[in-house]
């Protein structure tokens, strides 16, 4: 049986939390249906201190931030950018169009069709993520969408010039400098000044993570990408405790909201652990959001066995898994529940998260029970069609239809189906 050394906030305090940031989404997003651009405008001044008439960035604007990169900058963006868009369109590559004759003269299909136009949100409150750019913009970009609209909040007073220019540089045909509800109500619900979009993707706060939810129904979204959680399971021989706590310490840093969890065999190595986060933290320079984290909604468990590792972590379903021990393979074969697996002490979530390829909008909240990360697919429409060869493939379909809709009562159904026997099987069934 499982032992935890450190347990997280309780299910009752994370309820009440995710009720209030509810109420204010549902209230913010009524203001915006009502009074639209008036109640972006409000929005953005009261929690952002930013006001424009307009907040679609110029070309002016954009260009003046893509060159006011370093050409190391620059080169940095530009690979990253490659990486995510060389993985992008092998997973495109991967969604095949299907048509198929099932039985003789019945044909069936698929075909994947791009969204007309989507909402990629880039969190930038507490700090710039420019990665978000690429993961969301490149990916819609490849899958096919033409009309891609990106929205991040202003950094410090004015646009955050390395988010711009990311997503400048990746394609993105409209940019505005804009953040939280009100970008995301707005680019969902649409205003005077910005043209709704048919699918919003992208993570982002509690709030932004709460409006996407809400919002769903009249726009798609892609997951409930909200703040960021990361699980660590290690043992001694995978990695060292100065590794396993500088990768917790790594992913609380995004904000007093995010769990950091070490999953390991060893007592020895976690209470290690658990000192070298304390020795960290004295001297992380973004130690405020991370000790609040760590504090509120770390947790480390000690199971008994590989197995019941694999338990327990697919019970939490976190966001990301890192698996530094002697066989990460084993979770690879065995766990069923993670927004993305990291194998191994060589890799760990920085490098998904800002550079390697694979994308780093991932499900939060256990929304990895049912669906995985953003990727080509969530830009993908699997849309269905077909088609009848025969007068003799109709007349069958037709008697096996017919009956079925008896079965259910459905008249006007069955009667689809007995004029089709009629004309095409020249056989008479009554009206
Ligand atoms: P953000 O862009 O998500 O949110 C900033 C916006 O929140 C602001 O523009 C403001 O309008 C709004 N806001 C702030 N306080 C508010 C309040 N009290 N009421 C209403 N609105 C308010 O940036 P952030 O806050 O820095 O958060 C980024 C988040 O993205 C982090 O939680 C991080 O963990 C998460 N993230 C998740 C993933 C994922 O894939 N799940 C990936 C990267 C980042």
């Amino acid at each position: 049986m499982a032992q935890y050394l450190k347990r997280g906030a309780s299910a009752e305090t994370k309820a009440d939390a995710d009720r209030k940031v509810r109420d204010i989404v549902e209230a913010a997003l009524a203001d915006i249906e009502q009074r639209g651009d008036a109640a972006v405008r409000d929005m953005s001044i009261r929690f952002d201190g930013w006001d424009r008439e307009d907040y679609r960035l110029t070309d002016a604007e954009i260009e003046a931030c893509v060159d006011s990169l370093t050409p190391q900058e620059r080169k940095d963006i530009e690979f990253a950018q490659t990486q995510v868009r060389n993985f992008a369109q092998v997973q495109r590559a991967s969604m095949k169009d299907v048509e198929v004759e099932t039985l003789p003269g019945v044909v069936l299909g698929h075909k994947n069709i791009p969204l007309n136009s989507a909402g990629c949100y880039v969190p930038g409150g507490k700090y710039p993520l420019l990665a978000g750019a690429h993961m969301s913009v490149i990916t819609a970009k490849v899958a096919g969408v033409k009309r891609v609209v990106t929205c991040a909040p202003p950094f410090q007073g004015r646009p955050a010039r390395a988010i711009v220019a990311a997503q400048a540089l990746a394609g993105a045909d409209v940019i505005y400098a804009l953040g939280g509800i009100q970008a995301v109500g707005a680019m969902a619900i649409g205003t005077a000044s910005i043209d709704p979009v048919d699918i919003l993707v992208g993570p982002g706060n509690a709030f932004v993570a709460e409006a996407k939810r809400q919002l769903f129904g009249r726009v798609g979204i892609d997951l409930f990408a909200g703040p960021t959680e990361t699980l660590i399971i290690a043992d001694e021989v995978g990695c060292d405790p100065e590794i396993a706590a500088t990768d917790i310490l790594g992913q609380v840093e995004h904000g007093p909201d995010s769990p950091g969890v070490l999953l390991t065999n060893s007592e020895k190595f976690a209470r290690e652990t658990m000192a070298e986060i304390e020795r960290l933290l004295q001297i992380l320079p973004t130690a405020d959001h991370a000790r609040k984290a760590w504090e509120t909604f770390g947790e480390v468990i000690v199971a008994d066995s590989t197995e019941e590792m694999v338990a327990i972590a697919d019970d939490i379903a976190s966001e990301h898994v890192q698996v530094m021990t002697a066989d990460p393979q084993y979770f690879l074969d065995n766990m069923t529940n993670y927004g993305a697996l990291f194998l191994g002490s060589r890799t760990n979530v920085s490098f998904g998260d800002k550079v390697i390829g694979t994308n780093h909008t991932l499900p939060t909240k256990k929304a990895a029970r049912y669906t995985g990360g953003l990727w080509v697919g969530k830009f993908l429409k699997t849309c269905t069609y077909q088609r009848i060869e025969t007068d003799e493939a109709s007349a069958l379909i037709g008697d096996y239809c017919s009956r079925l809709c008896a079965l259910e009562g459905f008249a006007g159904h069955g009667e689809q189906a007995n004029i089709r026997v009629r004309r095409f099987g020249g056989r008479d069934v009554p009206y």
